[in-house]
């Protein structure tokens, strides 16, 4: 396994796939660690390399959806998967994320862990789409929440990235009011932890 995720780590360097970096790792282990999930929902497959740290380290009895655009992506990260220890353990929905999540609405099936990392621009309606989704404990999590650090403003926005870096502030703004209580992790691109208040 560790050597299939070597080779998954080589093969995203070598194209350019934003898979978690080396920073945000640790953090994003120890989350997956605490929580233990059952069943997870990812929003942003890339080639299976979180989809599988997830499993390594999530309940015995994990189950992973895990939503994905790309095509050549898709069959990227099933081959990976293939050749994991966990193939009969994730399955992929290819399609717009979004509209993959309004579909899941019609199933009964909830998640405890919610690992959002697809389109920048669209975390609000992910996190107001997976509402219904969720079980009482769910943990959200959400990847790089703070943008190259364009998002805490310490560094100047290029201009092309003015519109994610002021939704992504929504997305924290939305998560940090109740019902919800909100942890950013600095470690890499950011990871926003989310919970809902029990009240
Ligand atoms: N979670 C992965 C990295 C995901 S990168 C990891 O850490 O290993 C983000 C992925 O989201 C890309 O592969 C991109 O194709 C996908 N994506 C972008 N927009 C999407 C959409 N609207 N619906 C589904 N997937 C989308
Ligand atoms: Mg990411």
């Amino acid at each position: 396994m560790n050597e299939l995720l070597r080779e998954m780590e080589g093969y995203a360097a070598l194209h350019h796939v934003p898979i978690i970096n080396e920073r945000g790792r640790q953090a994003f282990l120890q989350v997956v660690r605490e929580a233990k999930p059952h069943r997870v929902l990812e929003i942003g497959t890339a080639i299976g390399y979180s989809s599988l740290l997830m499993a390594q380290n999530g309940a015995d009895d994990i189950e992973i959806t895990t939503l994905e655009l790309s095509d050549e992506r898709i069959r990227t990260a099933q081959g990976y998967i293939d050749r994991s220890a966990y193939a009969g353990r994730i399955r992929i929905m290819g399609g717009d994320a979004a509209e993959n999540l309004l579909t899941l609405q019609h199933t009964e099936q909830k998640y405890d862990f919610v690992f959002i990392d697809a389109a920048k621009g669209q975390y609000v309606d992910y996190f107001h789409k997976i509402q219904p989704l969720l079980t009482e404990d769910a943990v959200i999590l959400a990847d790089n929440v703070l943008f190259r650090g364009y998002v805490k403003g310490d560094v100047e926005t290029p201009r092309r990235f003015k519109t994610i870096v002021k939704r992504l502030r929504e997305y924290i703004e939305l998560v940090s009011q109740p019902p919800f209580v909100t942890e950013i992790l600095e470690n890499g691109d950011g990871l926003a932890v989310t919970r809902r208040v029990n009240r």
